[in-house]
């Protein structure tokens, strides 16, 4: 079994969009993958609790660039300045279940 991994990540202005493996493309808006961040300055490692509040992230944040890191996740730079979140394939791509296939 091949791990679904992006194929191709492209930063538009309105979303992150990633073409995986499997042939689905997905958008991710810009805050949504940046609220959706799980790093330890975001998420409490020991309760798994979400530390970071929406209203500390502004509204227009947007991924400067990113990064592969390793074979197993991206890790996004944002205008923010935050950039110390890792996204692994296996969360980016859950949060796409109904990615259509190409050609949608
Ligand atoms: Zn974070």
């Amino acid at each position: 079994m091949t791990p679904t991994i992006p194929r191709k990540v492209t930063i538009e202005d309105d979303a992150v969009v990633i073409e995986w493996s499997d042939g689905a493309i997905c958008r991710y808006g810009h805050r949504d993958l940046r609220l959706a961040c799980a790093c330890a300055a975001c998420m409490d490692e020991m309760s798994g609790r979400r530390v970071l509040k929406p209203a500390q992230v502004p509204e227009d944040v947007f991924a400067v660039d990113y990064l592969k890191v390793g074979k197993y996740a991206l890790q996004f730079l944002w205008s923010d300045g935050h950039a110390t979140g890792i996204y692994p394939f296996r969360m980016l791509r859950e949060m796409c279940k109904g990615g259509s296939a190409a050609g949608g």
